[in-house]
Protein backbone atom coordinates (compact mmCIF):
# COMPACT_ATOMS: atom_id res chain seq x y z
CA UNK A 1 0.00 0.00 0.00
CA UNK A 2 1.64 3.46 -0.83
CA UNK A 3 1.93 6.36 1.33
CA UNK A 4 -0.65 9.04 2.17
CA UNK A 5 0.33 12.77 0.03
CA UNK A 6 0.68 15.58 2.30
CA UNK A 7 0.88 18.83 0.55
CA UNK A 8 2.81 21.33 2.84
CA UNK A 9 2.41 24.90 1.97
CA UNK A 10 4.85 27.46 3.33
CA UNK A 11 7.01 30.26 2.06
CA UNK A 12 9.61 29.59 4.83
CA UNK A 13 12.41 26.99 3.66
CA UNK A 14 12.73 25.92 7.13
CA UNK A 15 9.79 25.24 7.99
CA UNK A 16 9.09 23.12 5.22
CA UNK A 17 12.03 21.30 6.16
CA UNK A 18 10.98 20.70 9.57
CA UNK A 19 7.61 19.74 8.67
CA UNK A 20 9.03 17.33 6.21
CA UNK A 21 11.57 15.65 8.31
CA UNK A 22 8.63 14.82 10.60
CA UNK A 23 6.65 13.29 8.56
CA UNK A 24 8.96 11.82 5.48
CA UNK A 25 9.08 8.15 7.22
CA UNK A 26 4.71 7.72 7.17
CA UNK A 27 4.44 10.43 4.36
CA UNK A 28 4.81 11.10 0.71
CA UNK A 29 5.55 14.84 1.17
CA UNK A 30 5.21 17.59 -2.01
CA UNK A 31 5.64 21.73 -1.52
CA UNK A 32 4.78 24.52 -2.24
CA UNK A 33 5.81 28.22 -1.32
CA UNK A 34 2.87 30.38 -2.26
CA UNK A 35 -0.95 30.25 -2.44
CA UNK A 36 -1.41 29.78 -6.21
CA UNK A 37 1.64 26.95 -6.33
CA UNK A 38 -0.42 25.49 -3.44
CA UNK A 39 -3.73 25.46 -5.06
CA UNK A 40 -2.25 24.23 -8.70
CA UNK A 41 -0.39 21.18 -6.75
CA UNK A 42 -3.34 20.44 -4.75
CA UNK A 43 -5.44 19.86 -8.06
CA UNK A 44 -2.65 17.76 -9.48
CA UNK A 45 -3.53 13.87 -9.63
CA UNK A 46 -3.16 12.08 -6.96
CA UNK A 47 -4.13 14.42 -4.71
CA UNK A 48 -2.91 15.18 -1.50
CA UNK A 49 -4.57 13.88 1.60
CA UNK A 50 -3.90 16.27 3.27
CA UNK A 51 -2.80 20.14 3.06
CA UNK A 52 -0.76 21.48 6.12
CA UNK A 53 -1.18 25.08 5.20
CA UNK A 54 0.75 28.37 6.62
CA UNK A 55 -1.74 31.77 7.22
CA UNK A 56 0.94 33.84 5.58
CA UNK A 57 2.29 33.67 2.24
CA UNK A 58 3.33 35.97 0.35
CA UNK A 59 0.57 35.94 -2.61
CA UNK A 60 -2.55 34.82 -1.50
CA UNK A 61 -2.95 34.38 2.33
CA UNK A 62 -3.80 30.67 3.98
CA UNK A 63 -7.73 31.70 4.70
CA UNK A 64 -8.01 32.37 0.98
CA UNK A 65 -5.93 29.38 0.01
CA UNK A 66 -8.68 27.29 2.26
CA UNK A 67 -11.85 29.00 0.78
CA UNK A 68 -10.49 28.63 -2.54
CA UNK A 69 -9.37 24.95 -2.02
CA UNK A 70 -12.83 24.18 -0.17
CA UNK A 71 -14.91 25.23 -2.71
CA UNK A 72 -13.60 23.69 -5.79
CA UNK A 73 -14.87 20.57 -6.48
CA UNK A 74 -11.52 19.30 -7.29
CA UNK A 75 -9.93 19.65 -3.64
CA UNK A 76 -13.48 20.47 -1.43
CA UNK A 77 -13.16 16.94 0.67
CA UNK A 78 -9.54 17.23 1.37
CA UNK A 79 -9.24 18.02 4.87
CA UNK A 80 -6.94 21.17 5.47
CA UNK A 81 -4.65 21.85 8.85
CA UNK A 82 -3.34 25.45 9.18
CA UNK A 83 0.34 25.57 10.77
CA UNK A 84 1.26 29.25 11.83
CA UNK A 85 3.12 31.14 14.62
CA UNK A 86 0.05 32.89 15.27
CA UNK A 87 -1.50 32.10 18.66
CA UNK A 88 -4.44 33.81 18.93
CA UNK A 89 -7.88 32.39 19.21
CA UNK A 90 -9.45 34.95 16.61
CA UNK A 91 -6.64 34.22 14.18
CA UNK A 92 -7.83 29.99 15.12
CA UNK A 93 -11.31 30.72 14.74
CA UNK A 94 -10.94 32.41 11.57
CA UNK A 95 -8.89 29.17 10.41
CA UNK A 96 -11.11 26.82 11.16
CA UNK A 97 -14.47 29.11 9.80
CA UNK A 98 -12.86 29.18 6.74
CA UNK A 99 -13.11 24.98 6.33
CA UNK A 100 -9.81 24.04 8.04
CA UNK A 101 -10.04 20.49 9.76
CA UNK A 102 -7.46 21.74 12.48
CA UNK A 103 -4.61 24.31 13.46
CA UNK A 104 -1.55 23.53 14.78
CA UNK A 105 0.74 26.64 16.43
CA UNK A 106 4.44 26.78 16.01
CA UNK A 107 6.60 25.71 17.06
CA UNK A 108 5.63 22.34 16.87
CA UNK A 109 5.86 18.79 18.38
CA UNK A 110 6.71 16.51 15.10
CA UNK A 111 4.91 13.61 17.49
CA UNK A 112 1.53 16.08 17.93
CA UNK A 113 1.56 16.90 14.31
CA UNK A 114 1.76 13.21 13.33
CA UNK A 115 -0.68 12.52 15.65
CA UNK A 116 -3.08 14.69 14.25
CA UNK A 117 -2.14 13.92 10.78
CA UNK A 118 -3.31 10.66 11.34
CA UNK A 119 -6.37 11.00 12.79
CA UNK A 120 -7.63 13.55 10.07
CA UNK A 121 -6.60 10.92 7.35
CA UNK A 122 -8.46 8.37 9.06
CA UNK A 123 -11.52 10.31 9.76
CA UNK A 124 -11.39 11.43 5.76
CA UNK A 125 -11.00 8.00 5.10
CA UNK A 126 -14.18 6.24 7.29
CA UNK A 127 -16.03 9.32 5.78
CA UNK A 128 -15.15 8.44 2.11
CA UNK A 129 -16.17 4.69 2.84
CA UNK A 130 -19.58 6.11 4.21
CA UNK A 131 -20.03 8.44 1.19
CA UNK A 132 -19.30 5.12 -1.02
CA UNK A 133 -21.35 2.78 1.01
CA UNK A 134 -24.61 5.28 0.62
CA UNK A 135 -24.44 4.67 -3.10
CA UNK A 136 -23.52 1.29 -3.21
CA UNK A 137 -26.10 -1.65 -3.55
CA UNK A 138 -25.32 -4.03 -1.06
CA UNK A 139 -26.25 -7.21 -2.42
CA UNK A 140 -24.17 -6.94 -6.03
CA UNK A 141 -21.85 -3.89 -5.77
CA UNK A 142 -23.35 -2.12 -8.15
CA UNK A 143 -24.38 1.88 -8.02
CA UNK A 144 -27.84 1.96 -5.82
CA UNK A 145 -31.33 3.62 -7.02
CA UNK A 146 -29.77 6.98 -5.45
CA UNK A 147 -26.50 7.07 -6.94
CA UNK A 148 -28.51 6.35 -10.72
CA UNK A 149 -30.83 9.29 -10.22
CA UNK A 150 -27.88 11.65 -9.30
CA UNK A 151 -25.95 10.76 -12.44
CA UNK A 152 -29.52 10.61 -14.55
CA UNK A 153 -29.68 14.50 -13.43
CA UNK A 154 -26.03 15.19 -13.90
CA UNK A 155 -25.56 13.41 -17.43
CA UNK A 156 -28.96 15.26 -18.76
CA UNK A 157 -27.46 18.36 -17.88
CA UNK A 158 -24.09 17.27 -20.06
CA UNK A 159 -26.18 16.51 -22.93
CA UNK A 160 -27.87 19.72 -22.15
CA UNK A 161 -24.39 21.81 -22.28
CA UNK A 162 -22.53 19.47 -25.04
CA UNK A 163 -25.48 18.30 -27.13
CA UNK A 164 -23.68 14.50 -27.19
CA UNK A 165 -26.63 11.58 -27.83
CA UNK A 166 -27.23 10.05 -24.03
CA UNK A 167 -28.90 6.55 -24.01
CA UNK A 168 -30.34 4.53 -20.97
CA UNK A 169 -31.11 0.66 -20.92
CA UNK A 170 -33.72 -0.77 -18.48
CA UNK A 171 -33.60 -4.22 -18.12
CA UNK A 172 -35.41 -6.56 -16.21
CA UNK A 173 -35.06 -10.31 -15.05
CA UNK A 174 -38.28 -12.23 -16.64
CA UNK A 175 -40.23 -14.11 -14.12
CA UNK A 176 -38.01 -13.29 -11.22
CA UNK A 177 -41.03 -13.88 -8.72
CA UNK A 178 -41.32 -17.62 -9.80
CA UNK A 179 -37.53 -17.80 -9.55
CA UNK A 180 -38.07 -16.80 -5.45
CA UNK A 181 -40.70 -19.12 -5.24
CA UNK A 182 -39.40 -22.02 -6.77
CA UNK A 183 -35.90 -21.93 -5.41
CA UNK A 184 -35.55 -19.51 -2.35
CA UNK A 185 -34.10 -15.94 -1.78
CA UNK A 186 -31.08 -16.85 -1.28
CA UNK A 187 -30.34 -18.96 -4.81
CA UNK A 188 -32.46 -15.40 -5.78
CA UNK A 189 -29.89 -13.34 -4.54
CA UNK A 190 -27.37 -15.42 -6.29
CA UNK A 191 -28.70 -15.37 -9.73
CA UNK A 192 -29.53 -11.34 -9.27
CA UNK A 193 -25.53 -11.42 -8.34
CA UNK A 194 -24.57 -13.46 -11.21
CA UNK A 195 -26.53 -10.80 -13.82
CA UNK A 196 -25.27 -7.74 -11.94
CA UNK A 197 -21.92 -9.36 -12.91
CA UNK A 198 -22.77 -10.01 -16.22
CA UNK A 199 -23.44 -6.38 -16.72
CA UNK A 200 -20.43 -5.28 -14.98
CA UNK A 201 -18.52 -6.84 -17.36
CA UNK A 202 -20.08 -5.78 -20.82
CA UNK A 203 -19.94 -2.11 -19.63
CA UNK A 204 -16.32 -1.40 -19.76
CA UNK A 205 -16.22 2.22 -20.68
CA UNK A 206 -15.84 4.69 -17.52
CA UNK A 207 -18.21 6.85 -18.34
CA UNK A 208 -21.00 3.99 -18.33
CA UNK A 209 -22.86 3.52 -15.41
CA UNK A 210 -24.84 0.38 -14.73
CA UNK A 211 -26.49 0.22 -11.38
CA UNK A 212 -29.43 -2.20 -9.64
CA UNK A 213 -32.80 0.20 -9.63
CA UNK A 214 -35.48 -2.16 -8.31
CA UNK A 215 -35.52 -6.23 -7.00
CA UNK A 216 -34.55 -7.30 -10.60
CA UNK A 217 -34.52 -4.43 -12.42
CA UNK A 218 -31.32 -3.12 -14.14
CA UNK A 219 -30.36 0.42 -15.32
CA UNK A 220 -27.22 1.23 -17.83
CA UNK A 221 -26.28 4.65 -18.23
CA UNK A 222 -24.67 5.42 -21.36
CA UNK A 223 -22.64 8.68 -22.25
CA UNK A 224 -22.07 9.84 -25.89
CA UNK A 225 -24.17 6.21 -27.20
CA UNK A 226 -26.91 7.11 -29.41
CA UNK A 227 -29.44 4.86 -29.34
CA UNK A 228 -28.66 1.94 -32.30
CA UNK A 229 -25.09 1.64 -29.87
CA UNK A 230 -27.27 1.13 -26.71
CA UNK A 231 -29.60 -1.59 -28.63
CA UNK A 232 -26.43 -3.63 -29.60
CA UNK A 233 -25.26 -3.39 -25.87
CA UNK A 234 -28.69 -4.47 -24.93
CA UNK A 235 -28.64 -7.57 -27.23
CA UNK A 236 -25.51 -8.59 -26.48
CA UNK A 237 -25.98 -8.32 -22.75
CA UNK A 238 -29.46 -10.27 -23.17
CA UNK A 239 -27.23 -13.03 -25.04
CA UNK A 240 -24.81 -13.06 -21.92
CA UNK A 241 -27.72 -13.53 -19.51
CA UNK A 242 -28.60 -16.25 -21.70
CA UNK A 243 -25.28 -18.06 -21.84
CA UNK A 244 -25.03 -18.11 -18.01
CA UNK A 245 -27.94 -20.61 -18.48
CA UNK A 246 -28.97 -20.30 -14.87
CA UNK A 247 -32.01 -22.66 -14.75
CA UNK A 248 -35.67 -21.47 -14.45
CA UNK A 249 -38.07 -24.33 -14.78
CA UNK A 250 -40.78 -22.03 -13.57
CA UNK A 251 -40.24 -19.28 -16.64
CA UNK A 252 -43.04 -19.40 -19.25
CA UNK A 253 -40.03 -17.96 -21.39
CA UNK A 254 -37.48 -20.52 -21.30
CA UNK A 255 -35.77 -23.29 -19.23
CA UNK A 256 -33.01 -20.58 -18.23
CA UNK A 257 -33.48 -17.22 -16.64
CA UNK A 258 -33.99 -14.35 -19.22
CA UNK A 259 -34.53 -10.68 -19.10
CA UNK A 260 -36.12 -7.88 -21.11
CA UNK A 261 -34.75 -4.49 -22.51
CA UNK A 262 -36.07 -1.00 -23.44
CA UNK A 263 -33.83 1.58 -24.13
CA UNK A 264 -34.16 4.67 -24.93
CA UNK A 265 -32.16 8.12 -26.37
CA UNK A 266 -31.73 11.72 -26.07
CA UNK A 267 -29.73 13.29 -29.36
CA UNK A 268 -29.75 16.79 -29.95
CA UNK A 269 -32.59 17.46 -31.81
CA UNK A 270 -34.43 16.22 -29.16
CA UNK A 271 -34.05 17.60 -25.62
CA UNK A 272 -35.74 16.10 -23.15
CA UNK A 273 -36.01 15.90 -19.28
CA UNK A 274 -34.14 12.75 -17.75
CA UNK A 275 -38.20 11.91 -16.53
CA UNK A 276 -38.40 11.79 -20.05
CA UNK A 277 -35.72 9.15 -20.93
CA UNK A 278 -36.10 6.96 -18.23
CA UNK A 279 -39.83 7.11 -18.79
CA UNK A 280 -39.21 6.45 -22.38
CA UNK A 281 -37.47 3.47 -21.54
CA UNK A 282 -39.69 2.11 -19.02
CA UNK A 283 -42.54 2.17 -21.96
CA UNK A 284 -39.96 0.53 -24.42
CA UNK A 285 -39.65 -2.76 -21.65
CA UNK A 286 -43.00 -2.98 -20.90
CA UNK A 287 -43.70 -3.14 -24.70
CA UNK A 288 -40.68 -6.46 -24.44
CA UNK A 289 -42.20 -7.96 -21.90
CA UNK A 290 -46.20 -7.53 -23.28
CA UNK A 291 -44.15 -9.02 -26.57
CA UNK A 292 -42.90 -12.31 -25.14
CA UNK A 293 -40.19 -11.40 -23.10
CA UNK A 294 -36.48 -11.90 -23.92
CA UNK A 295 -35.89 -9.00 -26.10
CA UNK A 296 -34.99 -6.09 -26.46
CA UNK A 297 -37.17 -2.82 -27.43
CA UNK A 298 -36.48 0.77 -28.70
CA UNK A 299 -35.04 3.13 -28.78
MG1 LIG B 1 4.67 32.19 6.06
Amino acid sequence: MHQPTILVVDDDPTNIEALSSALLEHYEVRFAMSGTEAIAMARMMPRPDLVLLDVMLPDIDGYEVCRLLKTDRLTASVPIIFVTALSDPVQEERGLASGAVDYITKPFSPAIVRARIRNHIEMRRAYELLQRLAVTDPLTGLANRRHFDEALLQEVSRHRRHGMPLSLVLMDIDEFKHYNDLYGHPAGDDCLRLVALTLATALRRPADLVARVGGEEFACLLPETDGKGAAILAERIRKLIIDLAIPHQQSNVAIHVTASFGVSMLDHQHQEAEQSLYQQADVKLYQAKAQGRNRVIGP
